[in-house]
């Protein structure tokens, strides 16, 4: 049974990837195979983690489980023979545990940021998570970000004294983490010897489950707690997550009660988050409120001549219109825009023209049937490229030629198309978006270090890109 489980473990790092297995598998163990009642026992360190698995991995283990041991049944049992690690335990001495690295959902922010612009290659991990190229002298002022950008600005001057909390809404890629980044840039200037934080919240989540495993939940508080500047991004990831919310309240009380400046962001209103404690729904309106609203056309032209002046593109005024026009979502998408036409540019060594962006931004009018277009090309040229029949990529087959022939699509798919990990998992033989984010960051670590396979990749890109 034991090598079962080990078994187990190896199958379903594939599934779901290394960090969520590192996270909730690693300290639970087999304790008992009762094969008469088909009755696995499982070790697990506590109350929570038992709760999380039996919410979010028992058909996995369950369906797994089955398949190893040929059978069509299977009973699951929960203990815990560490009893006293049931409880959680406040007592630890002070010093400050840093979250594990969390490199799935950094790369994740570098996949959704759709950008390859050196300046955004920078993890932010440096002081706190705040990324040093995220300041307020990049960020472009529009009538629709005029208030959230004042009002940050406004934090800065005077922390924890005007607007507190600063809470930040808007739909998804249109400047609030930039904006987070910028006040914890800002501030860090006007006086190095503030202590800032700037978190997602699905990292402080991830950071507070890790800390009740290891039962440092007090040393966890005591980082949060001991901050001048908390910048918590993307707080509607707390919904319906009733433990984490809890501790944010308390954080929040604490921080609050000392006049330390906290600034939220988030893609609604705070009323508007689902699944929130209506008490923390109100303290997030204690302080003031601004929305970002997508930006007209003259304020989208501003931002692309700015990101192409830091970037060395050259853009002219027609091309800029020309993108600025055809990009209705958000910026992060008008950016991504951007940097296609860059990239094609340089790929095929041809000035960007207007007939050249064009050709490049051909499937943003059109978004669906292009985009789908554009991914059975790529999958067509990589399977001429490598030998490979289309079907034998979109199989179950786990052939580690085939694998890594697989995984290339995927990462071309992300980088050159405008489409979802979800999508780019469904087109490919029915796999889940994390099978598809673990297939890009392994072939981005690759790239980095086998200067043969890059060469190899851009040589497909440009086939891609040609045909
Ligand atoms: P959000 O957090 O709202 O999803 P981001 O802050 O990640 O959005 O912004 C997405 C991209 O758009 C980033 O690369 C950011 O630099 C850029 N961006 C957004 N608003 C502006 C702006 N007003 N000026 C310059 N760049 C911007
Ligand atoms: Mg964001």
């Amino acid at each position: 049974m034991q090598q079962i489980w080990q078994n187990f473990l190896k199958i379903i790092k594939e599934e779901v990837g290394s960090q969520v297995v590192e996270t909730w598998f690693k300290a639970v163990s087999v304790e008992n195979w009762d094969e008469e009642k088909k009755t696995i026992s499982l070790n697990v360190p506590n109350q929570f983690v038992k709760n999380w698995i039996k919410e979010h991995y028992i058909i996995l283990i369950t369906k797994h489980l089955k398949k190893l041991l040929s059978i069509n049944r299977i009973n699951i049992d929960f203990i815990s023979t560490n009893t006293e690690k049931n409880i959680v335990k406040n007592i630890i001495p002070a010093s400050i545990i840093y979250p594990e690295k969390s490199k799935t959902s950094e790369k994740n922010e570098l996949i959704e940021n759709k950008s390859n612009l050196p300046a955004q290659r920078t993890i932010p991990n440096k002081f706190n998570y705040v990324n040093p190229s995220y300041k307020f002298d990049s960020f472009v002022v529009g009538p629709n970000n005029s208030l959230a950008h004042a009002a940050s600005y406004a934090v800065c001057q005077n922390l924890g004294r005007v607007y507190n909390p600063l809470f930040i809404y808007g739909g998804t890629g249109l400047g609030k983490t930039h904006l987070l980044h910028s006040i914890g840039n800002e501030v860090k200037n006007k006086n190095s010897s503030k202590k800032i934080l700037y978190q997602t919240t699905d990292r402080f989540t991830n950071e507070f489950i890790h800390a009740i495993r290891l039962d440092k939940v007090m040393l966890f508080r005591q980082k949060y707690q001991k901050v001048d500047l908390l910048l918590l991004d993307d707080i509607q990831f707390l919904s319906n997550k009733e433990q984490t919310q809890e501790m944010f309240f308390h954080i929040f009380n604490l921080l609050y009660e000392q006049k330390k400046q906290i600034v939220l962001s988030s893609d609604t209103f705070p009323k508007e988050i689902k699944g929130l404690q209506a008490r923390l729904k109100s303290r997030l309106e204690w302080g003031l409120v601004v929305d970002i609203q997508m930006p007209d056309l003259e304020t989208k032209i501003a931002i692309l001549e700015k990101k192409a002046e830091l970037n060395s593109i050259n853009l002219t005024n027609d091309v800029a219109n020309f993108i600025a026009s055809k990009v209705t979502s958000n910026i992060r998408e008008l950016e991504g825009a951007l940097i296609r036409v860059g990239a094609f540019s340089t790929l095929t060594n041809k000035p960007i023209s207007l007939e050249l962006a064009k050709k490049v931004l051909l499937h943003l009018n059109d978004n669906n049937k292009k985009e789908g277009i554009m991914l059975e090309k790529i999958l067509k040229t990589i399977a001429r490229h490598y030998s490979i029949s289309i079907n034998e990529l979109k199989s179950k087959k786990r052939h580690k030629n085939i694998a890594i022939v697989r995984q290339v699509a995927f990462f071309l798919m992300k980088k050159l198309t405008f489409c979802s990990l979800q999508t780019i998992g469904e087109f490919v033989g029915k796999r889940d978006h994390s099978t598809v984010l673990h297939a890009i960051t392994k072939v981005e670590k690759i790239l980095e270090k086998d200067r043969d396979f890059a060469k190899k990749i851009n040589n497909i890109e440009q086939k891609i890109l040609m045909s």
